[in-house]
C-alpha cells in the first residue's frame, strides 16, 4: 500500500471512512457522464418548450402569480372620507404583535368625538412576520394587509413603514386588498 492509498483509508479521529472507489477509464474522462447530463437537460428543455402551461415556475417579475384575496402582504392604514386615518392609537395591534415591530406614538385628536390619533406609526418590515394578528386585533377597521409582496429595497431604513408609507404610498392605488377580518 503506497503512502497516498494508506492516507485515504485512514480513519479520521474515531469515525471510520469508507474506502474511495477508483474511477473507471470512461468515468475519468467525464465525457460520457457530461453528455448524459446534457441529455437530461435537453429532454426537459424540449418538454417545457411545448408544454408551457404545465411549467411549475413563472417568469417573475414579468409574470406574477395570483394569490388568494386573503393574502397577507404589506400593510395599509385605512382612511376616513375626510382623509384622516381611522387609527385611534389604541395600541391593540402593537400589544398583540408577536414580533414587537409596531411603534406608535399617540397624540390628542383635534376631533372632539375621537380621543387620540397616531402622531407616528411605524411598522418595521424587516421584523414583521406577516402573521395578521394586528389586523385581527384592530377594533376600528384601521389596518389591513394588502396583496403586495414584492417590496425589495436597497437600505434597511427603507423597511421602516411610516404613516405616510402606510396610508399614501403610490403602489396602494393598484394594490389588491389582502387580509382583513371581513370581506365585503
Ligand atoms: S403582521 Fe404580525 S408581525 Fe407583522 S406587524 Fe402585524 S402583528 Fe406584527
Ligand atoms: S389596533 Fe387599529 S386603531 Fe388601534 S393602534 Fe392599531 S391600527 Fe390603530
Amino acid at each position: 500500500m503506497d503512502h497516498q492509498t494508506a492516507h485515504k483509508l485512514e480513519p479520521e479521529g474515531d469515525a471510520p471512512r469508507r474506502p474511495v472507489r477508483e474511477l473507471t477509464a470512461g468515468e475519468a474522462v467525464y465525457l460520457v457522464e457530461a453528455f448524459k447530463g446534457l441529455g437530461v437537460t435537453f429532454r426537459h428543455f424540449i418538454k417545457n418548450l411545448f408544454n408551457r402551461r404545465e411549467l411549475p415556475t413563472v417568469s417573475y417579475p414579468e409574470e406574477k402569480r395570483d394569490y388568494g384575496e386573503r393574502f397577507r402582504g404589506r400593510h395599509v392604514l385605512n382612511l376616513r372620507e375626510d382623509g384622516t386615518t381611522k387609527c385611534v392609537a389604541c395600541m391593540m395591534c402593537a400589544t398583540i404583535c408577536p414580533a414587537r415591530c409596531i411603534e406608535i406614538v399617540a397624540e390628542e385628536s383635534p376631533t372632539p368625538a375621537i380621543e387620540k390619533r397616531p402622531k407616528s406609526f411605524v411598522i418595521d418590515g424587516l421584523r414583521c412576520v406577516m402573521c395578521g394578528f394586528c389586523v385581527d386585533a384592530c377594533p376600528c377597521d384601521a389596518i389591513y394587509m394588502t396583496g403586495e409582496y414584492d417590496f425589495a429595497e436597497y437600505a434597511r431604513e427603507d423597511f421602516l413603514w411610516d404613516l405616510t408609507h402606510l396610508t399614501r404610498r403610490p403602489s396602494l392605488a393598484d394594490a389588491p386588498r389582502g387580509y382583513r377580518p371581513r370581506i365585503e
